[in-house]
């Protein structure tokens, strides 16, 4: 990137595949903007919903088996209409401490109440469960976007089918980065070989790995239609534009095929870890995401302004987004880093005064 006239290699993009700037892509934005114009022009229920929408819709359904799935805005939308949609007052949301700050708020406004366990901490989530009153939903991430760990999505399953409670899997930093095609965390876990449950409702975002925008609920037909005629984050806003629901079915294209991108930022990912010199600490991680944990605020914020110096572009994550006392360097791996990239960046760390939280 440049910034501000200055060339920076970023490190911290979730453009995992590196399809955000895929001619392929581009051209296909092209030719829907040619063909359907810029605009939705108004609400999918009335009369903003246009054939690629469908299109997707069905495309993105059939990729991951399941009966139906719905575009959405984005990712933050999809979460408020997936809970809102299915949860409210009197009912049970139970939630990883972790979660992505969209899980929360969405669960903060559906009136449910809140019961949050700690992270990954089946026994914790087991107590939350059993005080659990109404309808009951537990809320996980696939990977955790901010560690790049992955919830025990197999513990959880059973969790949902003892406790008769929905499932909800947000996995924006799973799909399209690993899975057979690319089907996300689930998938590459093995866990819907033998079929989706109907409890199970999967979210996806499409700006992420997909390099487009907007967002996706999966599942059964049943809850999905319930989301879609309740979620106030589907119905009250302007559909996404047609030329960008077009687009996005050359990105799922691409993810399906892309097994030598998968295979291109796994190399790049174990560059760094075998490369990554003393002192620096990595957390436990497979994905793209590949937290450097620092501690103190004050000493992540130092250590990413001297990478900036050096021409990387890596943030410092800090409370209130990570718990306090774990801040850390956020690097992220796309299929786009070359070899060459990632050797600078370790010769950058090497060459940083070794900062301690
Ligand atoms: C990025 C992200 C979202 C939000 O998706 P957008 O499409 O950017 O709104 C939701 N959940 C998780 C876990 C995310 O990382």
């Amino acid at each position: 990137m440049q910034i501000n006239g200055q060339a920076r290699i970023t490190f911290c993009s979730n453009d995992y595949l590196g399809l955000a700037n895929h001619p392929r892509l581009v051209a296909a934005l092209q030719q829907g903007a040619a063909r359907w114009g810029v605009g939705a022009g108004a609400a999918h229920l009335v009369n903003g919903h246009f054939e690629p929408h469908s299109e997707l819709e069905f495309l993105l359904a059939d990729w991951l088996a399941v009966p139906r799935a719905l575009l959405l805005s984005t990712g933050y939308m999809a979460n408020l209409a997936v809970v809102g949609g299915l949860v409210g007052r009197g009912d049970t949301v139970i939630a990883d401490k972790l979660n992505h700050a969209s899980l929360n708020d969405a669960a903060k406004l559906s009136g449910a109440t809140l019961l949050r366990y700690r992270h990954a901490d089946m026994n914790d989530a087991r107590r939350q469960l059993m005080r659990a009153e109404g309808v009951k939903m537990i809320l996980t991430d696939g990977v955790f976007s901010m560690d790049g760990d992955v919830a025990p999505l197999s513990t959880l399953m059973a969790l949902a089918e003892e406790f008769d409670a929905w499932l909800v899997v947000d996995d924006a930093h799973g799909f399209g980065v690993w899975g057979g095609a690319g089907r996300g965390s689930l998938a590459q876990l093995g866990l819907t070989c033998r079929g989706v449950p109907d409890y199970l409702l999967q979210v996806g975002t499409l700006g992420k790995a997909f390099g487009s925008a907007g967002a996706f609920i999966a599942g059964a037909a049943q809850p999905i239609e319930v989301i879609m005629q309740r979620a106030r984050s589907y119905v009250f806003t302007t559909a996404q534009p047609p030329a960008l629901a077009f687009a996005t079915q050359t990105s799922l294209r691409l993810v399906q095929a892309g097994d030598d991108l998968r295979a291109a930022w796994r190399a790049r990912v174990e560059q760094f870890k075998q490369g990554m010199p003393a002192g620096w600490r990595l957390m436990a991680s497979d994905t793209p995401i590949q937290p450097v944990l620092i501690g103190a605020s004050s000493a992540a914020l130092a250590a990413a302004q001297s990478l900036a110096q050096a021409g990387f572009w890596v943030p410092a994550i800090r409370p209130p987004t990570v718990p306090a006392g774990s801040a850390r360097l956020r690097v992220t791996f796309s299929a786009a880093h070359t070899v060459d990239h990632v050797a600078a960046l370790l010769t950058a760390l090497a060459n940083l005064p070794r900062v301690d939280g």
